[in-house]
């Protein structure tokens, strides 16, 4: 495997519902452009699925957290849940 910079500590999930926060995307939803990383985000800034606090986001590397594969690590949905 070889590890990719802008991959590390680059998404955050929810442990609520398991969505993924990808700075690479933000959340347009929210007002948050892309390359927001998630310790810049709002402080009243919520899981887009769940509504749940930052708090509830944990930061999650692709390598250690991710499936052997490293074309997708994303349970749920690859990229921002929407
Ligand atoms: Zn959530």
């Amino acid at each position: 495997m070889k590890p990719e910079p802008s991959h590390r500590a680059a998404s955050h999930a929810c442990s609520v519902c398991g969505c993924v926060y990808d700075a690479r995307r933000g959340d347009p939803a929210a007002g948050v452009p892309p390359g927001v990383p998630f310790e810049r985000l709002p402080a009243d800034w919520r899981c887009p699925r769940c509504g749940a606090p930052r708090s509830r986001f944990q930061a999650r590397d692709s390598v250690e957290a991710g499936p052997p594969t490293d074309t997708t690590f994303d349970p749920l949905i690859p990229g921002v849940c929407q």
